[in-house]
């Protein structure tokens, strides 16, 4: 602690938002400098406060704005006179949102991908933090069923009939109450537990209640319910929980599942650093195993942080781990407004939630009570930010494991080629589910041939049969293709042009239902052509097929069967991909269309054949990582058939059945597949063998973004001869959304060394005038564009 009269004169080093590599120091408010004059931020806490600590926020003036800073330490002396520091304006915290241990986190993380530390910090609170609100979370009303609602509910039935909302509303809080008394009395040792009632916010979620909060005014005003008030997000969804099933009890472990577990409770009881990699097929009952790892952290009264990928934070997860753990579960995505994800963090850095479930950007929320990390679908690159600060979520939390000195769980049905060279090295520990669990059996896995086959908008014959055969038992399909819209390209017979995007070096895609040509790349739009701008000819073809086209092919063969589409166009609004899984439960569509949004997480327990429209595309990419990307797809989609006691099938169409990569991953399975690919990795000395950065640059011409990385180029030469650079190259894409674009890549063969030559290239060209350039340091990128 500091006593606020020795402060005066205080030296503080603070991360301020901006785009310079370095922090900056300030004086303690209070100090002879103060003269900041006609500055004027709105901040919530305008209150100075007596003492400043290292991970508390406030506000600072810089470059004539005041703008909200971390407090990274306190320190001796600065190299800026002291006459020339400016003063801290005011303090925004009276405790440090963030530890020690979290700083040296964001510290590391600077450094590890070049990026302003300021711009770090800013990327680890939640919003409403960084805009220098208070560091307390919003609140909701909340209502219970009192004692006397209850006894009215149960001995006076006949008269509440008369006001069938009444009752509607009493019924629905005597469930919500009754489910949070079924899921406490198991346990002793009770978190600091929610109120068993319903939100305001869950309120408007439900139908059928007609004007509910005049109706909650009356049986309020009887005293049948009483009213509270709660932060947003710690609110227990009763009404989800209302349809618990036996699930909620768990299954009896399997062999390999009770060996995994095994293994981690002895990690989680000795709280020492251990990573692990669950490796467990499709459906073999990894999130059982999660949950039992769960359990074992919450009875020693230790919190669990979970990650997963973007689109596989699904109600469905939440609800599973709601139902099962006797806890206070709070979760952080990007279906959550500013508020409720600044009471998640909040609750998770206090220690009032024990368990987090988040995306991305979660690594970064403060642990009160460490315990484990888990990490699902480590695989996925959603993981991996890619643009701004581009971090690797998985990376980071390993190394946050090894700070908090607590166990790492990383699981994937397709593991990384990285996470598999770190079991090789002996880095991570294997655990292999090799089985699904229960009665579900792995499912066939069929190539189709489609040359000489009869094909109608790209869907054989034989594809069309199948699908036939599984819609007559009763069961759903699903068809996945990787391309939405109507079709690709849009072309003339007569002369060869094709409808291009005039920001991007890319084919516009048709999209028929909007009657538009959309550039995926860059978002431009405009009305479909009719003719052909070069020779005036109507002859113009859809070349290739989108998902929509798809659909309409599909209405025509299964008119008796529903489809549904399932991509970015029709799931961008808040709540739709939700309502849609709802409706596939309820068997309202046969028929599931989609793109890699259905490839991930998802259980649909009634499909029992996928099938992959065209893979021949991924089959001949540049990027390196293209076949590894291209098994975790194909097996990640078969993944959804058959999860439950009907076998299931996957039909594959391609034009290459003789692709080593198929074959490969047919005959061999996932992992001998991904042994012989690290072995490639090996011989091209690619990574994880080797280590990369990308240096990108962009401008509105085509010479300077190559210019600038030339000279960066010889920079890294002349700093260190070991690393090899690769260009510049003009991306794959060069133009995009009028931009010109190029990189550089820097690779070497040990970290080090990339790392010795990064931070001082970094801060050379950082220091040169760059006014017309925009560039970007990757390191460890996840796509060569
Ligand atoms: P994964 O996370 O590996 O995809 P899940 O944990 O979702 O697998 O399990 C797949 C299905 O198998 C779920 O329906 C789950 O309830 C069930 N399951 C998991 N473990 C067992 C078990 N030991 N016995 C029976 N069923 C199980
Ligand atoms: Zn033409
Ligand atoms: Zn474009």
């Amino acid at each position: 602690m500091n006593d606020s009269k020795n402060q005066k004169n205080t030296l503080f080093r603070i991360a301020v938002p901006s785009p310079l590599r370095r922090a900056f120091d300030y004086l303690a408010p209070g100090s002879d400098n103060q003269s900041e004059q006609g500055l004027s931020f709105n901040f919530d806490a305008e209150q100075q406060y007596d003492t400043i600590e290292v991970g508390m926020r406030v506000s600072v003036p810089f470059r004539g704005k005041l703008l909200v800073g971390i407090v990274l330490e306190q320190i001796d002396s600065s190299s800026v006179a002291t006459n020339k520091l400016r003063v801290i304006e005011s303090v925004l915290d009276t405790k440090p949102l963030l530890n020690a241990l979290d700083i040296k986190l964001l510290n590391w993380a600077s450094q590890y991908y070049q990026h302003p530390i300021g711009e770090v910090m800013q990327a680890s609170i939640p919003t409403l933090l960084r805009q220098g609100k208070q560091a307390q979370p919003a609140t909701q009303k909340v209502w219970q069923i009192s004692e006397l609602g209850q006894l009215q509910l149960e001995s006076d039935a006949t008269s509440l009939n008369r006001a069938p909302k009444q009752k509607q509303i009493l019924q629905l809080l005597a469930q919500a109450q009754q489910h949070n008394n079924n899921s406490t009395s198991d346990s002793s040792n009770s978190a600091p537990t929610s109120i068993s009632g319903i939100s305001e916010q869950s309120f408007a979620t439900l139908e059928g209640l007609g004007n509910w909060r005049d109706t909650l005014k009356r049986v309020t005003n009887k005293q049948w319910v009483t009213e509270s008030k709660q932060s947003v997000t710690l609110e227990k969804q009763n009404l989800t929980l209302a349809t618990t099933t036996a699930a909620s009890t768990g299954h009896q472990l399997n062999q390999q599942q009770q060996h995994a577990v095994d293994k981690l409770l002895i990690a989680i009881e000795q709280q020492h650093y251990s990573a692990f990699l669950l490796h467990g097929v499709t459906g073999s009952g990894k999130t059982e195993v999660y949950l039992h790892a769960c359990q074992a952290c919450l009875t020693n009264n230790q919190q669990v942080l979970v990650l997963v990928p973007e689109i596989g934070l699904t109600p469905q997860l939440l609800t599973r781990f709601q139902q099962r753990l006797n806890a206070t579960i709070v979760s952080s995505h990007s279906g959550l407004n500013d508020s409720q994800r600044l009471a998640s963090w909040l609750a998770f850095q206090n220690g009032s939630a024990d368990v987090l479930i988040g995306t991305r950007s979660a690594v970064f929320t403060p642990m009160k009570r460490p315990g484990l990390i888990i990490i699902d679908e480590e695989h996925d690159l959603s993981l991996k930010q890619q643009d701004g600060f581009r971090y690797s979520a998985r990376d980071i939390a390993i190394v946050r494991a090894r700070n908090h000195t607590i166990p790492i769980v990383l699981g994937s049905a397709t593991p990384s080629l990285e996470s598999l060279y770190n079991v090789e090295q002996q880095r991570f520990t294997l655990l292999e589910l090799p089985k699904r669990a229960g009665n579900a059996t792995p499912p066939k896995i069929n190539i189709i041939d489609v040359r000489h086959l009869p094909m109608k908008q790209s869907l054989s014959s034989h594809l069309i049969e199948r699908m036939r055969w599984h819609l007559e038992q009763g069961k759903q399909v699903i068809l996945f293709l990787n391309r939405r819209g109507y079709s690709p390209t849009l072309m003339c017979h007569d002369c060869g042009w094709s409808a291009d995007c005039l920001r991007c070096d890319k084919h516009m895609t048709i999209h028929l239902t909007a009657n538009r040509l959309r550039c995926h790349h860059c978002g431009s739009e405009r009305p479909i052509e009719t003719s052909c701008p070069s020779c005036e000819s109507d002859n113009l073809l859809n070349i290739g097929h989108g998902t929509q086209r798809i659909e309409e092919a599909l209405l025509e063969y299964f008119p008796d069967y529903s489809t549904i589409r399932i991509d970015r166009d029709n799931t961008r609004r808040k709540g739709a991909l939700d309502k849609i899984f709802n409706d596939i439960h309820a068997n309202k569509h046969q028929i599931l269309l989609g793109t890699q949004i259905i490839a991930k997480g998802h259980h649909f327990p009634n499909v029992t054949l996928v099938g992959i429209i065209d893979i021949d595309q991924g089959l001949f990419s540049a990027d390196f990582r293209a076949s590894e990307r291209m098994a975790q797809l194909i097996l990640q989609v078969s993944g959804r058939a058959g999860r439950e006691d009907t076998a299931g099938e996957v039909a594959i169409q391609t034009h290459h059945p003789e692709h080593s990569l198929l074959r490969a991953l047919m005959s061999k399975g996932y992992g001998e597949f991904a042994k012989e690919l690290l072995q490639e990795r090996y011989e091209t000395q690619f990574p994880p063998y080797t280590h990369l950065a990308l240096i990108r640059a962009e401008a509105t011409s085509q010479n300077p973004p190559q210019q600038f990385l030339l000279e960066a180029q010889q920079l890294a030469k002349q700093l260190n001869k070991d690393i090899e650079c690769y260009g510049p190259f003009p991306a794959p894409m060069e133009r995009r959304a009028g931009k010109f674009r190029s990189q550089l890549i820097l690779l070497t063969n040990d970290r080090k060394t990339l790392h010795q030559c990064l931070t001082p290239l970094v801060q050379q060209l950082e220091n040169k005038k760059t006014n017309t350039i925009r560039w970007s340091v990757d390191v460890d990128p996840m796509e060569m564009f």
